[in-house]
């Protein structure tokens, strides 16, 4: 029996109530699993000759029967929670997220848990491996959600969209053992550790006195003497050499931070069963990192056996969420080339670029200096185009989100690097209903509606969400446009990437 000719009679029962997502259709042992709405709701159907067993193992229920060719099967429906994914994911292990190594990657969290199936779109025939689940601890805490309900999401809405090529599972920004632990309970794959709290930033010449007081207090401080001082280094035409001074400088901003690292990555290696993707991430640093700062933390990653694959740095320039690179480009892609080279000749690893989000005059160049060994992180694009979506299709709706936006605005950028002050941003009532769309093209309300996303989405009045509620239903009755914006979006992001 054909699996479409069995949607189809499935479709005629009982496709008045239902949208059916054609493309979630998987068969197994002569059972067939989709994806349908019922109103606001999303279930997995199942229709099969032991459909019964199987709705029974699901905790489904039976919703009627179909005859195809002379036979009865039998239908019903289950809950897409994360008890019912484990199961798909034993019977259909492409649903599983697994490592990607150093092929080139591109990470699109869903800070709504609603997008994944718009953003496979974007990957579809392109050579990149996608992290459809990429979830911070900072969006987890501002959202309200959990590291059980982010992957499980993810995954419903791999499936939803058919997707049956690897991808993976990245627990961004992890900075304590409590979250890494949740993050390898819930199937992670890729474990993002960042250690900024103990990064010493802010350390001057003028500092000398606790540049030597941190120095000093080294245990290590021979072993590291013998192991970078006076050694030359070649990096393409440039020779490189650690003299005491920068690396008594070097070592007092990053050796705790290192050490915080080899801490995580020994937790992750005794609890977690298998292998993973590792990244470091020391991109929310105040300055750039240096080259030689970079060999350094290579070094002494290495020296600790921590098998990463990805590195994040600090880039020179301004990185701010939301909108495009700004600063000097060419002597970002300089310095650029020449941590490409550091990752090569003592890897070979990854770069990462965090904030990626509309970084589209980076893109080339950082895809191309690395040679293909590159990761890239968006997040809050995503949760933009969501606004626009409600932009264009309930106006109200988008203009009470602006104000609440607008009134918790300097609280909320408290947590991000965004320059943009309140003062700038422009109120809402200067603006026609048919302009709203074009805000989110505007710097400034961009950034403005980038960082508060946490305050809109856990508003309450009264015990009740004032707009979360309200912006899942707006998006879900708008789901062909709201996902058309999502992955248009990913898309021009994926056009300027070169491999
Ligand atoms: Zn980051």
């Amino acid at each position: 029996m054909k699996d479409k000719y069995i949607l189809n009679k499935f479709r005629k029962c009982f496709g008045q109530t239902l949208k059916i997502y054609d493309s979630s259709l998987v068969s197994h042992c002569g059972n067939r699993f989709f994806l349908a709405k019922e109103g606001h709701q999303k279930f997995l159907y199942i229709i099969g000759n032991e459909a019964y067993g199987r709705l029974e193992e699901f905790r489904g229920k039976p919703i009627g029967s179909i005859e195809i060719d002379g036979y009865d099967l039998i239908a019903g429906k289950a809950e897409l929670n994360h008890i019912n994914l484990k199961l798909m994911q034993e019977i259909f292990p492409h649903l599983n997220p697994s490592l990607c190594g150093l092929k080139p990657s591109f990470g699109t969290g869903d800070r709504l848990g609603m997008v994944t199936p718009a953003h496979v779109g974007s990957f579809r025939g392109r050579k990149i491996f996608p992290y459809f689940c990429q979830q911070s601890v900072r969006e987890l805490n501002k959202t309200g959600r959990s590291w059980q309900e982010s992957i499980r999401d993810s995954i419903w809405g791999v499936f939803e969209a058919g997707y049956k090529n690897p991808f993976g599972a990245d627990a961004d920004h992890v900075k304590d053992m409590g979250d890494l632990n949740a993050a390898i309970k819930n199937g992670f794959t890729m474990f993002t550790i960042d250690p900024s709290d103990f990064i010493a930033n802010g350390l001057g010449n003028e500092e000398n006195r606790e540049i030597s007081k941190r120095y000093d207090s080294i245990v290590e401080k021979k072993e590291i003497e013998r192991s970078y001082l006076g050694k030359k280094i070649t990096i393409g035409k440039e020779v490189l050499q650690f003299d005491l001074d920068s690396l008594k400088f070097i070592a007092a901003c990053y050796y705790d931070a290192i050490k915080h690292v080899v801490k995580c990555y020994k937790f992750i290696e005794e609890n977690k069963e298998g292998n993973f993707d590792f990244e470091v991430s020391m991109d929310e640093t105040e300055s750039a990192i240096s080259p030689l700062a970079h060999i350094f933390i290579t070094g002494e990653l290495q020296r600790n056996e921590v098998n990463f694959q990805n590195l994040a740095l600090r880039y020179p320039g301004v990185w701010e969420k939301a909108v495009d690179y700004c600063g000097d480009i060419e002597g970002f892609s300089k310095e650029l080339k020449t941590h490409a080279q550091v990752a090569k000749k003592f890897g070979p690893y990854k770069l990462s670029l965090h904030s990626g989000s509309e970084k589209f005059s980076v893109f080339p160049i950082f895809s191309e200096e690395t040679g293909g060994l590159f990761h890239i992180k968006t997040s809050g694009t995503s949760w933009l185009e969501s606004l626009r979506t409600i932009a264009a299709v309930n106006p109200v709706l988008f203009k009470d989100i602006y104000d609440y936006a607008l009134n918790n605005y300097e609280e909320e950028k408290k947590s991000y690097h965004i320059s943009t002050g309140l003062s700038s941003v422009p109120a809402i009532t200067r603006f026609s209903r048919d302009e709203y769309g074009g805000l989110l093209d505007k710097k400034e309300c961009r950034q403005m509606l980038h960082v508060t996303y946490g305050a809109i989405l856990t508003a309450t009045k009264q015990e009740n969400y004032i707009f979360r509620d309200t912006i899942y239903k707006v998006l879900d009755e708008n789901e062909p446009v709201h996902y058309r914006h999502i992955t248009e979006n990913i898309d021009k992001h994926l056009d300027l990437v070169r491999i």
